[in-house]
């Protein structure tokens, strides 16, 4: 096979597949966009079996489930990915697992979104997450920090509220069920930040909420981790083409 250009990708995927797909075809049409012709992104894809995950994370097992992330990493770099990619927010819970156990680059999600935020208007953006990533600071921490080294802020919605994202999340979006119903119960959350907090920006920090909502739905600057984590693979795999 003739020496590609390209650099190849490892994607861990399966957190759940129904934002896979879409990591896949975004990455795909990204690469061929810029290429042209019949080219498309090489990538190395390893797709877990979501329930399995989600049962370690119920339990709080993060240490199992940051060896199995490392473990992956480590076949995805034997098999030639010259970078990782974790499709998912909240599995970024274990970057460090991944990283004591690769020599490529790991490309964080929290880089691409923190860099998009600070290339825009926003002041204060409100996170919409899992529950694991609005409670814990393992995300919203460094999220925080870098933002706020341009005076911009982060906001989390009330208790009730985050009850209410993370359950569309895992009983409906992870299972491909996009409902109206929860699509109003999202915007309204974003209305009562606005209300409350002044917010003119919202995290989609969950990989699989662009499904239920974007920019068509609201006035406020969407930053959609999934689209912003996609782009820098994408700037990644075609680095030395451009
Ligand atoms: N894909 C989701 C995220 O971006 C949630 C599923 C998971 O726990 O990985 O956080």
């Amino acid at each position: 096979m003739a020496e590609s250009l390209l650099r190849p990708l490892g994607l861990i995927g399966g957190m759940s597949w129904q934002s896979t797909q879409i990591y896949y075809a975004h990455i795909n049409t990204a690469v061929n966009a810029r290429l042209g012709g019949n080219h498309s992104a090489p990538l190395f894809l390893y797709s877990y079996d979501f329930a399995e995950i989600e049962a370690l994370q119920e339990a709080g097992h993060w240490a199992q489930a940051g060896k199995n992330l490392a473990d992956m990493a480590r076949r995805l770099e034997d098999a030639g990915a010259e970078a990782i990619v974790i499709c998912t927010n909240t599995m970024h819970k274990l970057t460090q697992y991944v990283e004591d156990e690769i020599s490529i680059p790991l490309l964080h999600i929290v880089d691409a979104t923190a860099s998009a935020i600070l290339a825009s208007e926003a002041q204060d953006c409100l996170l919409l997450a899992t529950r694991y990533t609005m409670a814990q600071d393992f995300y919203k921490g460094p999220l925080a920090d870098k933002i706020a080294t341009d005076n911009r802020r982060l906001h989390i919605p009330s208790e009730a509220a985050c009850e209410i994202v993370h359950n569309v999340i895992y009983e409906e979006l992870c299972r491909g069920i996009i409902r109206p119903q929860s699509r109003k119960a999202y915007l309204d959350i974003i209305g009562q930040a606005a209300d409350e907090f002044g917010v003119d920006g919202v995290i989609l920090g969950c990989t699989e909420i662009g499904m239920l909502i974007g920019a068509q739905d609201t006035k406020l600057a969407v930053f959609d981790t999934t689209s912003l984590h996609c782009k820098a693979a994408t700037d990644f795999i075609c680095a030395d083409v451009e």
